[in-house]
């Protein structure tokens, strides 16, 4: 028999931080109304409690900020599948879809075209995004004494695993490190990241740049997992070894999108994670009739981040993600 429900008043002022000390030992799903579609209904957003049976930190680890990033969210269920709370020291608090009407379409921005990894802090009565990005970062971040949260690239590009982080912050460095990533790029990010949300209230915090968009990629599900139970070992919230080999990441000061400058098919002579050297000759780009027009060279020593996965390009288009190494 259809129900009638009642409508319950919806507020972003009556907000409800998630409290660890609430929950009792074990594995917690839940959902939350945090925000209201065009229904009436509210949008209900998933959370995960872990809590441990001995004291520790709470690490925090969300994923699907940008809402067709679906790696995260599988390295998220791989952690928790193998995880026993009566054997953990500390707490887990997971949101493995922050950006819930971004997944429900299937796309990177929040429902109203914006990025919501551009919008926080977030704003009490401000842009639907704006309010979202508010009461989410007043729900979750509250209780945590670390952050994880997990990305892939944006539309049309393919990344190799990498962290990006403030390396002046010692905690957030460990962090980085202790994921044990191929590469750690220096990146303070703009202050309206959920990362920057994080740092801003003293929560070290470090963003997972996990391979490609729109797709589930098994290896890096894998090398997530690793990273994190990496990161777990090393705040002694684990009773285990440490999983992974230890490999030294490749450090990184800052980073560059290389552009085209004219238009044609781009033959690129680079790969994920290749070291290239200053002038090195990284793409050719040639006409329909396949004359090289113009060849693309390195403009310094670097690794190759990220990539364009489309090698149609017009003058200014993105082809390479190019870090510069610290020596
Ligand atoms: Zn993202």
């Amino acid at each position: 028999m259809p129900v009638k429900t009642k409508l319950k008043k919806y507020s972003t002022q009556k907000l409800t931080p998630i409290s660890i000390k609430e929950f009792e030992v074990g594995r917690h799903d839940f959902y939350l109304p945090l925000f209201q579609a065009s229904t009436s209904a509210s949008v209900q957003v998933p959370f995960i409690v872990v809590r441990g049976r001995h004291e520790g930190p709470t690490l925090g680890i969300s994923a699907a900020v940008h809402g067709n990033e679906l790696n995260g969210i599988l390295i998220v269920q791989a952690i928790l599948e193998s995880l026993d709370p009566e054997k953990l020291h500390g707490n887990l608090l997971c949101a493995p879809v922050v950006n819930v009407p971004g997944f429900n379409l299937g796309k990177r921005y929040f429902i109203d075209d914006v990025d919501l990894n551009s919008t926080f802090p977030g704003k009490k009565g401000g842009k639907p995004s704006e309010q979202y990005a508010y009461t989410f970062r007043k729900t979750f971040l509250p209780d945590l004494d670390y952050l994880i949260d997990i990305h892939t690239a944006s539309q049309g590009r393919l990344n190799t695993m990498y962290v990006r982080v403030d390396l002046d912050s010692p905690p957030a460095r460990a962090l980085a490190m202790n994921f044990n990533p191929e590469i750690v790029l220096n990146a303070k990010g703009s202050d309206r990241t959920f990362r920057a949300a994080a740092r801003a209230l003293g929560i070290p915090a470090i963003t997972v740049e996990a391979g490609n968009p729109s797709v589930i990629q098994g290896k890096m599900v894998f090398q997530g997992e690793l990273g994190i139970r990496n990161i777990m070992n090393s705040l002694n919230m684990l009773e285990d070894g440490v999983l992974a080999v230890p490999r030294r990441p490749v450090l990184c000061k800052s980073s560059e999108w290389l552009r085209t400058k004219n238009g044609g098919l781009l033959r690129v002579k680079f790969g994920l994670g290749n070291r290239v050297d200053k002038k090195q000759l990284l793409a050719e780009l040639v006409s329909p009739f396949g004359d090289v027009l113009v060849e693309y060279h390195a403009p310094y020593a670097g690794i190759v981040i990220g990539m364009a996965a489309n090698p149609i390009s017009i003058p200014g288009t993105r082809y390479c993600h190019l870090g510069k190494v610290i020596d």
